[in-house]
């Protein structure tokens, strides 16, 4: 490799394991390879591991970015074996075992990990990307609560009744956790603020929609729990549309279901497909994109190729491929990395990997929110409770614990939601 871990000595004369992502799997990876007997190069197009789930709270001004976002030099900064690259892979050289960047650079391996994630699936409509960012990165959910924000300034100033309504439209595709959670928290920020520091909006007058092609909301979750998590969005004032699929996105108009809605605030939620990695390998991708892996979640006739995280299709004990989530990534990561570490300071050998499902929770807003395990069903204040503990718990370090706590007990004092910025360009 050109670059950083030449100049860094003794890593370079070790074995080289190279982790492709710096998100919930590839960092649980390489920190389990910390200080190890092994060279690791970490390689991510972006500095920071994001947590992803709260991105949606950046979305609607309750967090700002830096709040779920780590530098991933901090983090891995402390072991000496880590080396990290700030770069965009775009190819694997397989026969070579390097990995090649969209610059251009060569990086060989001796183990290769791929934890590159998922995109948001447009379903073969890409050039909607631009009306209706999905929730994946900083710059979407600044993007989308810029224009929530500016929505609400134009309405509060235009005389054009058409205009204002567009202006107090948002949309929102997809009727999983993310577009419920999107949902739930757009009507609350919209309730607080109209309120109270507009004069010429009323509460009614911001309208969310929320589409879903099938036939009800939350298909992953218990039907009961689904259908508090829709009565409780229809409370605080959402229209939820079912069997409505998305035909057209353009210039800020939705057509969905025959009709046309201008809306200055469009997301997208409406699944996942793996990051390109069948591509680079060569393979035939499963469903979504996802490659298949084995039990120790190397790819099938490429042993020294590992994948992890959304980009993997693992199976449970009965055969099932398991969803794509920032538990399974986090435990696989882990598990790679202990089990990287064991076989190359030649211990014995590792038992394959088991995913413990720690349950699934979404919430819908203030003391409402449903959780279910295979032993518990729970809903309202209680598994809104759980859920904020369980995405505290979730986040990077200490500090960010901390920090989006305080947010949190703040914004549940007070209501007030205090990132709400636009930038002067837009
Ligand atoms: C809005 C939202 C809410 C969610 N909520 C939940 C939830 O509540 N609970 C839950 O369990 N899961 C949730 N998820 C899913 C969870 O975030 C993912 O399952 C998890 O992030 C997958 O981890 P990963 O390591 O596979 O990928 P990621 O965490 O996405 O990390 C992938 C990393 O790879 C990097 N990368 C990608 N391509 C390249 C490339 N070509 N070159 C270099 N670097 C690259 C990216 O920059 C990124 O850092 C949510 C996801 C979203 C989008």
């Amino acid at each position: 490799m050109s670059g950083s871990i030449e100049r860094s000595g003794n890593v370079a004369r070790r074995r080289r394991v190279v982790v492709v992502g710096g998100g919930f799997g590839g960092l649980a990876c390489a920190s389990a390879l910390g200080n190890a007997e092994v060279g690791v190069t970490l390689i991510d197009r972006r500095n920071h591991n994001l947590f992803q789930p709260l991105l949606y709270q950046v979305a609607t001004a309750i967090l700002s970015p830096a709040d779920i976002s780590e530098p991933l030099r901090r983090t891995l900064g402390r072991y000496r074996n880590i080396a990290i690259v700030l770069a965009e892979v775009s190819g694997v050289d397989v026969q070579h075992k390097a990995v090649v960047t969209s610059e251009g650079m060569r990086i060989e391996y001796d183990v290769l990990v791929l934890a590159t994630g998922s995109v948001y699936n447009y379903f073969g409509h890409d050039e909607w990307q631009p009306d209706a960012p999905g929730l994946k990165t900083n710059r979407e959910a600044r993007c989308i609560r810029e224009r929530l924000l500016l929505g609400f300034e134009r309405a509060e100033i235009t005389l054009d009744p058409v205009e204002r309504k567009r202006n107090l439209t948002a949309v929102v595709v997809g009727g999983g956790p993310t577009g419920v959670e999107m949902a739930g928290a757009m009507a609350e920020l919209g309730a607080f603020l109209i309120q109270r520091d507009f004069r010429n909006l009323a509460r009614d007058d911001f309208r969310i929609i929320l589409l879903e092609a099938s036939s009800g909301i939350l298909a992953g979750f218990d039907p009961e729990l689904a259908r508090y998590a829709l009565e409780r969005l229809q409370t605080i004032g959402v229209e939820v549309r079912t069997k409505t699929s998305v035909e057209a996105i353009e210039d800020g108009v939705v057509t969905a279901g025959g009709e046309r809605i201008e809306a200055a605030t469009i997301v997208w939620g409406a699944g996942v497909r793996a990051s390109p990695v069948a591509q680079w390998l060569g393979i035939a991708p499963g469903a979504s994109g996802r490659v298949p892996v084995e039990p120790d979640l190397s790819v099938a006739g490429l042993p020294d190729i590992y994948l992890i995280g959304d980009a993997a299709a693992a199976r449970d004990e009965n055969g099932k491929v398991l969803p794509a989530l920032a538990q399974v990534a986090k435990q696989q990561g882990t598990y790679l990395g202990k089990a990287l570490r064991a076989g190359l300071e030649g211990h014995a050998t590792v038992k394959p990997f088991k995913f413990r499902n720690r349950g699934a929770t979404a919430v819908i807003g203030r003391n409402a929110a449903i959780f279910q395990s295979s032993r518990f069903r729970l809903r309202g204040r209680v598994a809104w409770f759980l859920w904020a503990l369980i995405h505290v718990y979730l986040l990077v370090n200490f500090e960010k614990r901390l920090l989006v706590s305080v947010q949190w007990l703040w914004t549940y004092l007070t209501r007030q939601r205090n990132a709400r910025v636009i930038d002067d360009k837009f």
